[in-house]
């Protein structure tokens, strides 16, 4: 290949780091000024020109265009300033990106498949360049995070999670793709949009939907095999939970809104027991929401307390209520209830209002995944307050506008005595002399380490018991010196430590479990966790 084009390839450009031996070799010379720096002498540039832009959607668009022009460096980039640049490449900035796709799409990084392919895609998986792909994250821009329906401009998504399976986890980028299903939107703004980049006509449901998703399934494991990870990322609700109990059980699927929240935030509800005292079967659960997020925290704390006690799981779901729309589920509604909300219709009088709930159901614990903001009210707060000594209250719904409390809220309210965490990052607070630190129940501690565990040990199948495994490994890197400024989760810094120990937690359970297909077994997990880690310093090519 000629020099020329060598630059242009993202996967094997370094810039201005071709060594001089490299530029002989490579037909570079003159296409390059003289100088020739180092990697580290390119992150440090790089991050002096993103940090320049005030607007946070333009260094989203600096990333972005790093990484179509030089992979490495991204990566590089991303890995050196995690903490720094996980809410531009992810939530809260791909949010704003996603709503202003249709303006800033350059180049496609990523597969759309829409109606117009149907009878087509396994010739369209056949047009990506890669052939080995490890890890799909899938969406249809149905309910991109707390924004609704972006139609087919919920590709950043995708992008945005893979971005991080390579960066926290250590997946390689070539074995990952991100793919949007296209069947239409409900978005009127969209679909008035002249720019608009997706089809123009409102979402297919029933047959038609279930037929082009179906193809998709089928296309991904005849051209990938059995042991693909498919992530499903912001599908709504009505099709999020069938999509997970249909392709379950034939390929490795995993819902990240669903399955990633609830072991994160088991992993945040077990660190804070450390503070709090007592077993999850001691203490009593209360969400306002009951959705994706909410059931699926709720499930797996139900199945996480029948294993610790030996209590059938419909005991264990007593100990969880859940708040909706139309107020507590309750047993008299059960007939008009979706079905992931009937395990949760308990023999109950009918609430309607939140602090009625509080008082009447008496939780130790309250959990926010409704998506509406300022819900957390300071006469909720304080009912918590007057029930618990340490009240443990966590606001999972994003972005910022919408959680249910702030973290000042939280910490004021109940004098300085909640154990507060968010989905959305919030400041330290200073309340009567103390500072606390309110810790981010983001799925991005798990999803990456999840995934790597499941790639690693070539499981076939995600199981519960991983979910779990995954939880335990992330609490468990919780220190001392983190509990004692009011943290529950590890700070982000260390994550790719942190997603090795998960990773190695859940291949060691596919491994007990029989799914793992990677044989022999390899004997410290942890050290093979990080020998299977992508690498983001250049190669030398010569
Ligand atoms: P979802 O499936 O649409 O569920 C939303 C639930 O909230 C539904 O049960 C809905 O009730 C209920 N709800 C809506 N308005 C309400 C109100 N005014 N009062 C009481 N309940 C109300 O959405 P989801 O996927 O679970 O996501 C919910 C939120 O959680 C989003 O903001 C998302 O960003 C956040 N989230 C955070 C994390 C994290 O922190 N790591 C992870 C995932 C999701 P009906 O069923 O009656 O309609
Ligand atoms: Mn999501």
């Amino acid at each position: 290949a000629s020099g020329y084009s060598l630059l242009r390839d993202p996967h094997h450009n370094k810039g201005l780091a071709f060594t001089e031996k490299e530029r002989d070799a490579h037909y570079l010379r003159g296409l390059l000024p003289p100088t020739v720096i180092s990697q580290d002498l390119q992150v440090k540039k790089m991050m002096y020109s993103i940090r320049k832009y005030k607007v946070p959607l333009q260094k989203y668009m600096a990333m972005m265009d790093l990484q179509e022009t030089n992979e490495r460096l991204f990566y590089k980039l991303l890995i050196d300033n995690v903490e720094e640049l996980l809410p531009v490449v992810y939530t809260p900035t791909v949010g704003e990106a996603c709503q202003k796709y249709g303006s800033i799409f350059r180049r496609p990084q990523g597969l759309f498949i829409s109606l117009k392919e149907k009878g087509k895609i396994d010739e369209v998986l056949r047009n990506w360049p890669q052939k080995d792909i490890q890890v799909i994250v899938v969406t249809d821009g149905e309910r991109i995070l707390g924004l609704g329906d972006l139609g087919c401009q919920g590709m950043g998504i995708p992008i945005g999670k893979l971005s991080l399976y390579t960066a926290l986890g250590g997946v390689c980028p070539s074995a990952c793709l991100p793919v949007t299903i296209d069947v239409g939107t409900n978005n009127e703004q969209l679909l008035n949009d002249e720019f608009y980049i997706g089809l123009r006509r409102r979402r297919a449901t029933g047959l038609e939907y279930a037929e082009l998703m179906d193809e998709f399934m089928t296309a991904v494991k005849q051209n990938y095999g059995e042991k693909v990870l498919i992530q499903f990322e912001d599908f709504a609700n009505h099709n999020a939970f069938d999509l997970l109990a249909k392709y379950g059980t034939t390929h490795l699927v995993f819902n990240d809104d669903i399955q990633g929240t609830a072991s994160v935030v088991l992993a945040g509800l077990v660190a804070a027991l450390k503070v709090v005292g007592g077993t999850l079967a001691d203490h009593r659960f209360l969400f306002l929401g009951a959705g994706e997020a909410g059931t699926g925290i709720a499930e797996l704390i139900a199945l996480e307390i029948s294993k610790q006690t030996n209590m059938p799981l419909e005991e264990a779901c007593k100990k969880i209520s859940l708040v909706d729309s139309k107020g507590l589920i309750v047993k008299s509604r059960i007939d008009s209830l979706q079905h992931f909300k009937k395990p949760w219709a308990h023999d109950h009088e009918p609430i309607k209002k939140l602090v009625d709930a509080v008082n009447g159901t008496k939780p130790t614990v309250l959990i926010g995944t409704s998506g509406v903001g300022r819900t957390f009210t300071k006469e909720v707060v304080e009912a918590m307050a007057a029930l618990n000594d340490r009240p443990i209250i966590f606001s999972l719904s994003n972005p910022t506008s919408q959680s249910e409390c702030t973290a000042e809220e939280a910490y004021t309210w109940s004098k300085g005595r909640a154990i507060f965490a968010s989905g959305s990052p919030f400041d330290p607070v200073e309340y009567e002399g103390r500072v606390f630190v309110p810790g981010q129940a983001n799925n991005a501690y798990i999803f990456p380490g999840f995934g790597l565990g499941l790639i690693m040990s070539g499981a076939i199948r995600v199981h519960d018991d991983m979910l779990l495994a995954a939880s335990e490994a992330l609490a468990a890197q919780v220190t001392q010196e983190n509990f004692d400024k009011g943290l529950i989760y590890p700070p982000f810094k260390n994550i790719r430590q942190i997603s090795a120990n998960i990773a190695a937690n859940v291949a060691a359970k596919a491994y007990e479990l029989g799914l793992a297909t990677r044989q022999p077994r390899p004997k410290d997990l942890v050290k093979y966790a990080e020998s299977c880690m992508y690498n983001p310093a250049y190669r030398s090519y010569w």
